[in-house]
């Protein structure tokens, strides 16, 4: 059978799976010989057998009897013993902090005879009273499950009639009446007696607290954190230490380190004469903890002792709870503390330097999500005074943005080429918009999710956005948007955007700089007395050194590339060239897609292809030496077309009048018109359809690369395919690609060589990967439409469409389009690069879908033996560090 309770003298830190964070930490102090209260842990392998067959397991019972017993006779008293009371808490613990989810129950073995007892011993009417009074108000609401205000409100009732303010100033017959009114309250509310036996306070109390694993705070809070559902909680059981005995007795909560800002010191906070749950009420103002010297110097002595051994104990920063009962200090939690990012940082290098830990170690005691929140600037909240919150949508890319609305592209290049700050406002946005997404400090929709356009565009210029804001009714025509409470927000009108919250403000809330960021772009250095710099800067140059996988970036412009080098990207995993075709080309792609000859068709690629060139150029001037891939164009045509309704419109407005070249427009939309875009004529399919089209983008890069070869540049391009499907496919592309790479060589006397590969993003390309390997030289995976298609969601629609409902459900954790889905997506990720790797054993293997620069999928690219991930410049320092953390 197993073993349901360990005394705290049998457990240790690193049984949390069994005893929960506190159980351990509490079994581990005691080991240490720090003052612990005595008392024993229920393992959470018993809250799991409770909470699936609805009883406790067999045995438990006569254990937890067996280790109360060994505990009465440690005190020297029994549980509720009348003449001199063992009291414990019972208190939940999980293997990840849940603060405040779970229940807790105080002074357990408290009744109407103990009650003297407890008076008797502490030699104080009063506070025994009063903790009787606790002990009911406590049990009834965790574990008869009464209405908590029912008590607070007798409470208040009592000191209304004695026209007080204060619960100090109530008296030992004062809290006597109360217990009798709380009784009351238990047996109207709950039907039954407050029990009186003490093991069955204490039996109520365990169940109570196994069953608050699933109360629906706890539910939403494991949700956000990410906590699997299935842990359950340990109940530690402790006999009870009083803070509340007078003013020699107090209670307290102490850090090793700062954990906002990771500074050494002595950080935290007393209350004298209370219980921790007086803290957390906030019922009477704490003090800091330094003051204790002065309070009690003896105790506060023995606590920075215990500090200090803690620290170098658990090697890292510790959180303690303390309490101080008659001038004798007891421990009753420790664990290793929260901090911020920059505390992480700074500590992780100070303990590196204190010897307490190796280079490794300091690597792994931070993360990529930390470094992304310390680079993004943010919004200084304490500042916050002259903004109104508006509402909240999705928090697609980080940062902090404060601008004009406008809500148009045109507008928004408009007015920041006269120096204003606009935010782009739009109910989505399209390849249109780009020029004003550039333009503007920060993009917010009303519709789409964490993949759409705006989303993802936002997120590879490093750009904060806000997208599927859906309570804003967003009138691009009439320039205004509308706000919940009828909040009319027009053109012109300054609002402020958080991207790491989703949060949207009218008026300015002010925004800070981060010196990470400028640290990265080479603007402050390590040895500028910044000591977060200088953190950042040890600990990215130590993970470099250890990773395996390389860092590229999405790219395709030259000033994005240059910053993705800056940031440290070891060169280009996809260019998309499709944005090459924006802005004033739109008028040659139109041409092109309204060629009634071979000869207008050439005529439309010629006058594109210097300018695409043009473009490679200066992307390889920015990349020399390192390799650029890029990938020939993917979207379909139409998307460089004019809106179907929009143009049908004005043909039809006007009539007879109308311009044919509108016309005819018009028809060409009409023709290229799908259902389902996603899944119609794109990428290499728009490469065989359209003669020329890769011709002319093939041509362009070897031209670009010639170019950059002769002016003694080392211009390494990879050629990529878009949307394969089928061997086929490539085998005819490339065979165009490389007479055109050929000819290119004989006319300019310079021979660029460039791999021919492929992206690896839909399932039929994943499971024939050993054929298309025969054609391709590398491959890429773009786990974006790989996601769409392996799951069938719209990458533009599901997210804001129904995400929610099923994350609610569980049905994932995160969405799959963040977090790479490692049994189904990632399953095709491994059957490709293991087949690709068998037909060619060279084969280059990267990833570029938005998955290259999120953490977790960034260690799944490490197990599967990629070569590389790809991702916006601004993840690139991200997945560096986490390159480096897979590895150790
Ligand atoms: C992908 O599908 O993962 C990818 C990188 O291509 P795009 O996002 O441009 O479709
Ligand atoms: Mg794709």
């Amino acid at each position: 059978m197993p073993k349901f309770v360990y005394d705290f003298t049998e457990g240790n830190k690193d049984l949390k799976d069994l005893l929960g964070g506190k159980g351990a930490n509490l079994a581990e102090m005691t080991n240490l010989g720090l003052p612990v209260p005595p008392g024993f842990t229920i393992t959470t392998e018993a809250c799991r057998h409770y909470l699936k067959h609805g009883s406790l397991p067999e045995g438990l019972e006569e254990e937890v009897a067996r280790h109360l017993s060994a505990l009465e006779e440690a005190m020297g008293k029994r549980l509720g013993q009348s003449d001199d009371p063992l009291l414990v808490s019972v208190r939940s613990g999980a293997k990840f902090s849940m603060p405040g989810m779970m229940e807790t129950v105080l002074n357990i073995g408290l009744n109407d005879e103990s009650v003297h007892g407890l008076a008797a011993q502490a030699g104080d009417e009063r506070f025994a009273w009063d903790s009787y009074r606790r002990l009911i108000q406590m049990f009834g609401k965790t574990v008869l499950d009464i209405e908590g205000e029912l008590f607070e409100e007798a409470l208040e009732d009592a000191k209304r009639a004695k026209g007080i303010d204060n619960d100090v100033d109530l008296d030992a017959g004062d809290f006597r009446a109360l217990v009798d009114t709380y009784k009351g309250i238990v047996r109207e509310h709950a039907g039954r007696e407050f029990p009186t036996d003490p093991r069955e306070q204490m039996d109520l109390a365990v169940k109570a607290v196994f069953d608050s694993w699933n109360a629906d705070r706890a539910i939403l809070y494991r949700r956000q954190e990410r906590i699997p559902v299935d842990l359950g909680t340990a109940v530690n059981v402790c006999s009870m230490v009083f803070g509340n005995l007078g003013m020699d007795s107090g209670t307290g909560v102490a850090f090793t380190r700062d954990p906002a800002s990771g500074q050494q010191g002595i950080y935290g906070d007393y209350l004298q004469n209370a219980q921790g749950e007086d803290v957390v009420a906030g019922i009477r103002n704490t003090v800091p903890l330094t003051e204790l010297e002065t309070i009690d110097k003896a105790s506060y002595d023995q606590l920075l002792e215990i500090m200090e051994k803690l620290e170098n104990h658990y090697r890292d920063m510790c959180d303690i709870e303390f309490t101080i009962e008659r001038g004798k200090l007891w421990m009753l939690q420790t664990r290793v503390g929260k901090r911020t990012a920059a505390a992480a940082f700074r500590i992780a290098c100070q303990l590196l330097d204190q010897g307490l830990i190796t280079a490794d170690e300091a690597v792994r005691r931070v993360t990529g999500d930390q470094l992304a929140q310390l680079m993004f600037p943010r919004f200084d909240a304490s500042r916050a005074d002259g903004a109104t919150r508006l509402t909240k949508g999705m928090n697609a890319s980080p940062g902090a943005a404060v601008g004009k609305a406008v809500f148009t592209s045109a507008r928004a290049v408009e007015l920041a080429e006269r120096g204003e700050d606009v935010i782009l406002v739009r109910r989505e946005t399209n390849p249109d918009d780009l020029a004003g997404m550039v333009a503007a400090r920060g993009v917010l929709t009303s519709r789409g999710g964490k993949t759409s356009h705006a989303a993802v565009v936002a997120r590879g210029m490093g750009k904060t956005c806000v997208c599927g804001a859906e309570e804003l009714d967003v009138d691009v025509k009439a320039g205004r948007f509308t706000a919940p409470g009828d909040v009319v927000v027009e053109e012109g009108e300054v609002i402020s955007i958080d991207g790491s919250t989703g949060e949207v403000f009218l008026g300015e809330v002010p925004v800070q700089d981060s010196p990470v960021v400028r640290y990265f772009e080479g603007e402050l250095g390590a040895a500028d007395g910044d000591e977060l710099v200088t953190a950042v800067d040890r600990i990215m140059g130590h993970a470099d050194g250890q990773a395996r996988l390389r860092v590229r970036a999405n790219a395709d412009n030259p000033e994005d590339a240059a910053r993705a080098r800056r940031f440290g990207a070891r060169g280009i995993g996809l260019c998309r060239t499709e944005h090459m075709f924006l802005g004033d080309r739109r008028r040659l792609v139109e041409k092109l897609v309204l060629a009634e000859t071979d000869d207008e068709r050439r005529a439309a690629l010629e006058a594109l292809e210097p300018l695409q060139k043009q473009d490679f150029v200066g992307i390889f001037e920015a990349m020399d030496g390192l390799p650029v891939t890029i990938r020939l164009i993917d979207p379909p045509l139409h998307e460089f077309l004019p809106d179907l309704t929009e143009l049908s419109v004005r043909v039809a407005l006007a009539a007879d009048d109308a311009d044919p070249k509108d016309r005819k427009l018009l028809e060409a939309v009409h023709r290229l018109h799908e259902q389902n875009p996603m899944l119609g004529l794109r990428g290499v399919r728009l490469g065989l359809v359209i003669p020329g089209l890769f011709s002319m983008q093939v041509r362009a890069i070897a031209e670009a690369a010639a170019e950059r070869r002769r002016a003694g540049g080392d211009p390494r391009p990879e050629i990529m395919i878009p949307l394969v499907g089928a061997v086929q496919e490539l085998e005819a592309v490339r065979e165009e690609a490389e007479r055109v790479l050929a000819d290119v060589a004989a006319e300019t006397g310079v021979d660029v060589p460039a791999l021919i590969g492929t992206m690896i993003e839909l399932p039929r390309a994943a499971l024939t990967a050993g054929q298309i390997a025969e054609a391709a030289e590398f491959f890429s995976f773009g786990t974006n439409d790989l996601t769409q298609t392996t799951w069938g969601f719209s990458r533009d629609d599901v997210e804001a469409a129904f995400f929610g409902r099923y994350l609610e459900l569980g049905i994932f954790g995160v969405s799959p389009f963040e977090t790479l889905d490692r049994e189904g997506v990632g399953r095709l990720v491994r059957i490709a690069a293991e087949e690709g790797r068998r037909t060619r054993p060279d084969i280059k293997l990267g990833i570029c879908g938005e998955h290259g620069g999120d953490p977790e999928s960034v260690h799944f690219c490490h197990e599967v033996g990629l070569d590389y991930v790809s991702c916006s410049p601004f993840r690139v320092p991200v997945a560096r560090l986490e390159a480096g953390r897979a590895v150790i």
